[in-house]
């Protein structure tokens, strides 16, 4: 029995060979991997049209409902291998209240992702990483992270019976470093950032051996979170919206959506419009805004980083080209903003529509709502904002009014 319904047999993916997202150099698929020969992130090729051939759109909607219904655009091959702890679709919750007073007859539809296991996408690209590494055989993974991803690894390693090490900056959220341990992960908290983290967990694999599961240096996170574009795509009726906010760390999600997008349409499942991507960072860590402004292909390390936004303080990122590229070609762009905006952001959606957020998808409703004051998303838009954890993981501002049983209330001032 695997966790996951399955229509029985082998798992009929295509997969035919990685490629390196940088030079186009192919490698084989099948065997453990890492990056490039040129330091750069692998990238998964299939055999689409082959795809395209078995499976139809009536097929997909009739399957269980969760990402593994995309199991011929996946990498894993062995049924036996998916390690899944129920990674559902996630709703698109429509903000009705504030698009009336700001979308000007458009529509701002948040993909909440805080549902998945472990409460954030990261599930979507460890899920991936987890099993694929089932299926090579590996023993034991590490990773730095600013909590989500540590915290999903860690999930899916205890269910796949792989050993676990976890590299956190010492002020990741109090709630990701403990979660990280009860599921059966070490976890170590170091005095520096996630880069100075990824540095560890390198010298680490030199040292004792142990797979590096850094963002991008495998190469099936991605295709995890390529499941993201599939299933948005699927969600609208197989069309695509007019523009995506993605609070952007190392940027597998924005990289995977859009290659997501890219696979669909040598499919035929979609046309050739395209969203505009929209990479949302902190004004506090911003390399990619930075670049973007400047037309460089690349992002220099952004030093003093600092953000409240932890999942998107990422002052490096190996992907950073692919993350351009995907910007640059979509029309989209990169847009920073500051700590304060993204409290005020966090709170009034919470507020006005009662959905919580977390921090790095409010920043993406600030930067939405930036974006329209300066007209940069025209009226009638379809606005996609990722909101990618919950915001139940996240420390909130202090509330509550004592209340003193015996003393008499009194009840107009209590409502007022
Ligand atoms: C990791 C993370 C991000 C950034 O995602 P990337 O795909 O690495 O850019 C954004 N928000 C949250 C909550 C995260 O955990």
């Amino acid at each position: 029995m695997t966790d996951i319904e399955w229509t029985g047999g082998a798992l009929p993916t295509f997969v035919t060979h990685l490629e390196c997202g940088l030079t186009g150099e192919r490698y084989q698929a099948d065997v453990v991997q890492g990056l490039s020969k040129a330091g750069r992130p692998l990238l998964v090729r299939y055999d689409l049209a082959a795809a395209a051939k078995v499976l139809t759109k009536d097929m997909l909607a009739a399957r269980p409902q969760t990402l593994w219904r995309y199991r011929e655009l996946l990498p894993v091959r062995r049924p036996e291998n998916v390690v899944s702890l129920g990674e559902i679709v996630t709703p698109l919750v429509p903000l009705p209240r504030i698009a009336r007073g700001l979308a000007k007859g458009g529509e701002i539809l948040v993909k909440d992702e805080g549902r998945l296991p472990t409460g954030s996408f990261k599930a979507r690209g460890l899920v991936m990483a987890v099993s694929m590494a089932k299926e090579l055989g590996i023993a034991t993974m590490a990773m730095p992270t600013n909590g989500n991803a540590g915290a999903a690894m860690a999930a899916y390693c205890a269910r796949a019976g792989i050993a676990a090490y976890v590299f956190c900056p010492d002020d990741t959220p109090d709630v990701n470093v403990r979660e990280i341990a009860m599921q059966g992960a070490r976890v170590f908290l170091v005095d520096g950032l996630i880069d100075d983290c990824g540095r560890l967990v390198a010298e680490g694999e030199k040292a004792v051996g142990w797979f590096n599961c850094s963002t991008l240096r495998e190469p099936y996170r991605i295709e995890g979170k390529k499941t993201m574009g599939l299933e948005l795509a699927e969600q609208l009726g197989w069309e695509v919206p007019d523009v995506i906010f993605y609070p952007t760390g190392g940027g597998t999600g924005l990289i995977g959506m859009w290659k997501a997008f890219a696979e669909l349409e040598e499919m035929g499942w979609i046309g050739r419009k395209r969203p505009r991507m929209v990479a949302v960072q902190a004004a506090g860590c911003a390399p990619m805004v930075k670049a973007w402004e400047d037309g460089a292909e690349h992002a220099p390390r952004w030093e003093d980083a600092h953000t409240f936004a932890a999942g998107i303080r990422v002052p490096v990122a190996v992907g950073d080209f692919l993350i351009l590229r995907a910007v640059r070609e979509s029309g989209g762009f990169a847009i920073a903003v500051d700590d304060s905006a993204i409290a005020e952001a966090w709170s009034e959606v919470a507020r006005t529509e009662g959905l919580l957020l977390c921090p790095e998808g409010a920043a993406t409703f600030a930067a939405y709502r930036q974006a329209v004051a300066e007209g940069r998303v025209g009226p009638g838009e379809r606005a996609v904002l990722f909101n990618c954890a919950s915001g139940l993981k996240y420390p909130m501002p202090p509330a509550g009014t004592p209340l003193k049983l015996g003393n008499a209330v009194n009840w107009q001032q209590l409502i007022g």
